[in-house]
């Protein structure tokens, strides 16, 4: 056989599409090529696999050596494509003999010495291997993932000779350990926030309906410590938004941790991150922490302190659900399908409105910082809540989490008949599922000429009031409701929004 044909994954967002490994061996002077691979990549791929397969008792053909990656058109840096290639060389100059190669599927980096080493993204290729019903065999330093996968067939691999003596029936490989996950018990937990009833009343809200959710108030009045305490009242992740999530963390090269598994991510990048860690990017397309929050919570503290093309961009994932990052040659396209909960002071110092009265602020520096947030950025927000400074030693423990959390996902079992959460209904879907009685119509069109509302801000609320009702097991919005909702729109009454 001159020919051997080898199945692998590339990387691409979070997707593997599958990638071909022709190596083809002909007479003529000894040349080892690599087609398909840009040029450093070829040149340090081919030393790994040269010396790997001389150190594993193996010999490298001297023949004129092509390799070929198919399609041409895909991302196909990184050593991912040692193992396949070597074995590639093997199968075609018989050195090997496999029965049912095609059945197959590698993907390892080779170290000279022929140890297979552990890559990043491996959950991707994975779940594509799974879908065609291949083995894959991988790096055991890749095991985690693959215990993570239900009904997945993979092999671990050690170093190129043990594939080989697998290959050809000699030995075997391990398939890895099924990874038990768990739901971790050590949640931050409500009960640690005293007071601040409306904010907590927010919070829960916005678990309710997936809405997104902006506190105003001085510091240290507990804002971050609510935000803290929402994925612990949000219902725990599915088993395919567990591995999605997963995905997205193995491209990143992110440890698993199994005892977090369905548990709903919490990111709070600081404000001088810039635009691509906020929301991927690079050479090598990376996620950045909007897909890290996939699923979860994004919570961005002292909103108007980012700068503002980096919030500018955040339109997009709020929007669809995904972040497309675009690359002379490909197209990457990341999920970011998150929950946004932010949190700013009134004003440059801090204290404006508060009795202390030690906020020197002028009207023009207050509406200059909270300018910096804009008026398309906070139309996607649908609660904004105060959290003002409280007395000390006033109040009880809160609420624990647990059974707030119980209301949310009633709540969320509500919504379940409906065509998306009520954060995410469409104007078709506002009209099925969210109808005012007539009472209800001629209050809401009051508050919107008394607070100038926008057409926007008008669905917001009446979204708002749906899961205030969901919330009180009400299958009609009552006046008291809605009443609840646009009391939940602090900035509409300020009328400090900058558009
Ligand atoms: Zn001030």
């Amino acid at each position: 056989m001159n020919l051997a044909v080898v199945y692998t994954r590339a990387q691409l967002g979070v997707e593997a599409p599958p990638v071909r490994a022709e190596v083809h061996l002909a007479g003529g002077l000894p040349s080892f090529n690599i087609v398909g691979l840009p040029e450093t990549a070829v040149r340090e791929s081919r030393d790994r696999v040269r010396a790997a397969i001389a150190n594993s008792g193996f010999q490298l053909p001297q023949r004129r050596i092509t390799v070929s990656l198919a399609p041409a058109d895909l991302p196909k840096d990184g050593g991912r494509f040692d193992l396949p290639i070597a074995l590639g060389i093997l199968v075609a100059s018989n050195q090997l003999r496999v029965d049912g190669l095609a059945d197959y599927e590698f993907l390892g980096e080779l170290s000279l010495a022929g140890e297979v080493r552990g890559i990043p993204g491996c959950l991707p290729a994975i779940l594509g291997a799974r879908a065609f019903g291949r083995t894959l065999v991988l790096p055991r330093d890749n095991a985690d993932e693959a215990g993570l996968v239900g009904d997945c067939d993979c092999r671990l691999a050690d170093d190129l000779a043990g594939v080989g003596a697998a290959l050809s029936g000699a030995s075997s490989l391990d398939a890895p350990a099924r990874i038990r996950t768990s739901i971790a018990a050590d949640l931050p937990d409500l009960a640690d926030v005293r007071g601040q009833a409306r904010a907590r009343r927010a919070l829960e809200i916005a678990a309710a309906g997936g809405h997104n959710l902006l506190m105003i108030g001085p510091p240290g009045t507990g804002k971050t410590l609510l935000a803290s305490r929402l994925p612990g009242i949000l219902p725990e992740m599915s088993e395919e938004e567990a591995l999605q999530n997963a995905a997205i963390a193995s491209v990143c090269g992110h440890a698993l941790d199994p005892a977090r598994w369905r548990q709903r991510p919490f990111r709070s990048p600081h404000h001088t991150a810039s635009g691509v860690a906020l929301v991927g990017g690079g050479t090598r397309p990376r996620p950045g922490e909007v897909s890290l929050a996939h699923h979860g919570v994004l919570f961005l503290d002292e909103l108007p302190e980012f700068d503002r093309r980096v919030l500018e961009v955040l339109r997009e994932p709020l929007e669809s659900g995904r972040i497309v990052i675009s690359r002379a040659a490909h197209q990457a396209e990341f999920p970011a399908r998150f929950q946004m909960v932010s949190a700013m002071n009134p004003c440059p110092c801090g204290y404006a409105g508060d009795e202390s009265g030690r906020c020197r602020c002028s009207p023009d520096q207050i509406m200059r910082y909270r300018s910096r947030v804009s008026g398309p950025l906070l139309d996607r927000i649908d609660l904004h809540v105060e959290v003002p400074r409280q007395k000390f030693g006033r109040f009880p423990p809160g609420e624990a989490s647990a059974p707030v959390r119980e209301r949310v996902i009633a709540a969320r079992s509500v919504q379940a008949r409906r065509p998306a959460i009520n954060a995410r209904l469409d104007a078709a879907g506002v009209r099925r599922h969210c109808r005012l009685d007539a009472s209800g119509e001629r209050m809401l069109e009051a508050a919107c000429e008394r607070l100038h509302l926008s057409a926007r801000a008008h669905q917001r609320i009446v979204k708002l009031a749906r899961t205030i009702a969901d919330l009180d097991a009400s299958e009609a919005i009552t006046t008291t409701h809605l009443a609840e909702a646009v009391g939940l729109r602090q900035l509409d009454r300020d009328h400090l929004v900058a558009v």
